[in-house]
C-alpha cells in the first residue's frame, strides 16, 4: 500500500489518533497538510518530529467548526500543496455528563466540532476532489455512534451523525471517483481517554475479547488501507476498530 505522490489533510492531526495517521501516512509517502485548534510547542513538537522522520508537511491552525476559517485554511493548503488527494475528518472532543446536567455549550461544541468539522472541510474539499474526479474521505465515528453510551448522549449523537453523512457523500459522489467511509474505534489510548481511571481501564478491558486498550496505531493501520488504491471498491462502511468490543 502506497500513497506515493498524494497529500493528506489531516484535521487533529498533532496528536493522538490523528498523529499515528499522519505518522503512517508520511511513512507510506504521502505530503502532510495538519490542521489543529491550536498551535505552540506541542504542534510544533510533532510537526518537527514528522519532519525528522523525512515528511513533507505543513501545519494549520483552524477550528473546524467555523466554517469560514475552514474555508480559508483549505484554500491555504491548496495553494500550498497545488491539491488534495486524501481528507481525514479526525479532529474531535468530548463534553461528556449526564443528559440532564449537559449545558447547551456541551452539545453545541461537541457537535459543532465533530459533526459539522466533517461537515464543513469536506464541503470545502469536495468540488475540487469532482473538478479531478478523485478523492477519498476518511471519517473518524466511534463505536459509541453505533452504540450509545451513557453519559456521551451528545457525543453519540454526533457520532451517529457522521455515519449518515458518510453514507450519504459515498452516494452522492461514487459516481464521481470520490470514496467516503468512517472508522468506528473502540477505546484508544490517546489524551481523550487519559482521564479514564485504572480501575475503569481494567474493567474495560476486561470485557473485550482483546484484552487491551487499542493503539493509535491500530487506527492508522486501518486508515492506511482506506486511503490507499486496496480499498478502491469500498466506500459507505463504517469499519470498527473496537477489539472486539461491539460484538
Ligand atoms: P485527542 O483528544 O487525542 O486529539 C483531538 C485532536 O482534535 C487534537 O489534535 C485537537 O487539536 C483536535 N481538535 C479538537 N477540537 C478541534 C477544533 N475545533 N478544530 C480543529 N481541531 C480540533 O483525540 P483522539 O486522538 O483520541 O481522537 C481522534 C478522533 O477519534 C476523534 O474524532 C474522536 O472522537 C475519535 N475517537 C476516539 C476514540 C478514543 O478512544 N480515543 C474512540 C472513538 C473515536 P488540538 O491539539 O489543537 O487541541
Amino acid at each position: 500500500m502506497t500513497l506515493q505522490g498524494k497529500t493528506a489533510l489531516i484535521t487533529g492531526g498533532t496528536r493522538g489518533i490523528g498523529y499515528a495517521v499522519a505518522e503512517k501516512f508520511a511513512a507510506n509517502g504521502a505530503r502532510l497538510a495538519l490542521v489543529a485548534a491550536h498551535g505552540g510547542e506541542r504542534a510544533e513538537a510533532a510537526v518537527q518530529a514528522l519532519k525528522e522522520k523525512g515528511a513533507e508537511v505543513a501545519f494549520y491552525v483552524c477550528d473546524v467548526s467555523d466554517a469560514a476559517a475552514v474555508n480559508e485554511t483549505v484554500s491555504k493548503v491548496l495553494a500550498d500543496f497545488g491539491s488534495v488527494d486524501i481528507l481525514v475528518n479526525n479532529a474531535g472532543i468530548t463534553r461528556d455528563n449526564l443528559l440532564p446536567a449537559l449545558s447547551e455549550a456541551d452539545i453545541d461544541d461537541v457537535i459543532d466540532i465533530n459533526l459539522k468539522g466533517t461537515i464543513h472541510m469536506t464541503q470545502a474539499l469536495i468540488r475540487p476532489f469532482v473538478k479531478k474526479r478523485s478523492g477519498v474521505i476518511i471519517n473518524l465515528s466511534s463505536v459509541v455512534g453505533m452504540m450509545g453510551n451513557k453519559g456521551q448522549t451528545n457525543y453519540a449523537a454526533s457520532k451517529a451523525g457522521v455515519i449518515g453523512f458518510t453514507k450519504s457523500v459515498a452516494k452522492e459522489y461514487g459516481r464521481r471517483n470520490i470514496r467516503c467511509n468512517a472508522i468506528a474505534p473502540g477505546y484508544i489510548a490517546t489524551d481523550m481517554t487519559a482521564a479514564l481511571s485504572e480501575e475503569m481501564t481494567a474493567e474495560l478491558t476486561k470485557q473485550l475479547p482483546i484484552a487491551r486498550l487499542g493503539q493509535a496505531e491500530d487506527v492508522a493501520n486501518l486508515a492506511l488501507f482506506l486511503a490507499s488504491d486496496a480499498s478502491s471498491y469500498i466506500t459507505g462502511e463504517v469499519i470498527k476498530v473496537d477489539g472486539g468490543m461491539y460484538i
